[in-house]
C-alpha cells in the first residue's frame, strides 16, 4: 500500500508512505526524502564532539 504524503521540501520529489513506513523524514513540519535528509545529517558531525582528547 502506497500513500502520497507530500513532496520533499528540498528537491521536490514525491514522498510516500509505504505500508506504514514513511519514505522520507518529517521533522518540524518539514518533509524531506531520505536523500536530502542524509545530506543534511552528513554536514553535521555530532559524534565528533565527544572525541576530544
Ligand atoms: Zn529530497
Amino acid at each position: 500500500m502506497r500513500e502520497l504524503v507530500g513532496t520533499c521540501e528540498s528537491c521536490g520529489k514525491d514522498v510516500f508512505c509505504l505500508d506504514g513506513f514513511l519514505n522520507g523524514v518529517s521533522e518540524a513540519g518539514r518533509l524531506e526524502c531520505f536523500q536530502c535528509a542524509d545530506v543534511e545529517e552528513g554536514s553535521v558531525h555530532p559524534q565528533d564532539q565527544g572525541n576530544s582528547e
